[in-house]
């Protein structure tokens, strides 16, 4: 067990012939509804001006960011989601809201993989940008809040069962889209931070990226198929995994606990011996597809 994890993808070094990525906000932490609902949310329709349509605002981000396909976004790209589902939405038409479009964070969304607050800030002082100013403003707010609110929160009761099994026989990264001074924080509160041997934020690229840069192809450390494992809450979860020939399993939302224990109980000891690809793989996928929908409950305008 490695006592200070690393928070570099070059740094990462293979000592196990298993690998296992994880991700952390709604999949080791029950964190994703306080740090949406108090932080991420209340921020971002004072940031945008969306008082009159509040209610409204609340609901098109809460299904952005919890409760459809794109729950775990980058903070960035819900910013756009959201603000194009209020556009669209008939309450804000019909209460003359402006939504503001963001052309510029549009554009350095589809250029930029490093999504975080110091690349965001490097792009501000190179083009002096007053929409990319705000946009770092409410970025700034939500972490100053996150830390101030979001605190004592544990992992889910299997985690740290899971940890233990996991960490003699694979090398374990935390593989994530929060702000690396966010998960060094809680990973080191909860103290299950040396379980890992690396913490990959926002500022380490996108988690297809962390995934390549480790379980990747690399010369020398290699891992043979079907030992490499992705455990997330999202589709974007399922999707890194899918970037580099991973198996996934799925912590389904809502069924955070039963998840881990399943995993705990079933999912580990298949990992390990060979028998997780194919039908248990099916079979978990179909599961978790079930579960997030991918358009939203209201009608469109
Ligand atoms: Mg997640």
């Amino acid at each position: 067990m490695s006592m200070h994890p690393a928070h570099d993808l070059d740094a990462f070094e293979k000592r196990h012939g298993f690998f296992v990525g994880i991700d952390s906000d709604g999949c080791v932490f029950d964190s994703m509804e306080i740090k949406h609902k108090e932080c991420f949310c209340p921020a971002f329709i004072d940031n945008y001006d969306l008082q009159a349509a509040a209610r409204f605002a609340r609901e098109v981000w809460e299904f952005v960011n919890l409760y459809s396909r794109s729950r775990g976004i980058n903070r960035f790209k819900a910013v756009l989601r959201s603000l194009e589902l209020c556009r669209s939405r008939a309450e804000f038409i019909e209460r003359k809201v402006a939504v503001p479009e963001l052309r510029e964070l549009t554009e350095w969304v589809a250029r930029e993989s490093k999504l975080g607050n110091p690349q965001l800030d490097a792009e501000l002082k190179r083009t002096g940008s007053a929409e990319l100013a705000r946009v770092m403003k409410w970025s700034r707010e939500v972490n100053d809040a996150v830390e101030k609110v979001v605190r004592n929160v544990p992992p889910f009761p299997s985690v740290r069962p899971a940890l233990d099994r996991l960490t003699g026989d694979a090398d374990v990264i935390v593989v994530s889209q929060t702000p690396a001074a966010a998960l060094i924080r809680e990973w080191a509160e909860q103290e299950i931070d040396g379980y890992v041997s690396l913490i990959a934020g926002q500022e380490l690229g996108t988690k297809d990226e962390h995934l390549a840069a480790t379980a990747g192809a690399r010369p020398g450390a290699v891992y043979e198929s079907d030992h490499v494992l992705m455990i997330g809450d999202a589709p974007g979860d399922h999707s890194a995994a899918k970037s580099v020939g991973a198996l996934f399993f799925p912590i389904l939302p809502g069924q955070e606990e039963e998840s881990w224990k399943r995993f705990v109980s079933e999912g580990i000891d298949r990992f390990f011996a060979g028998s997780f690809a194919g039908a248990y793989q099916k079979e978990l996928l179909a599961e978790f597809d079930a579960v997030l929908p991918d358009s939203p409950p209201w009608s469109h305008a």
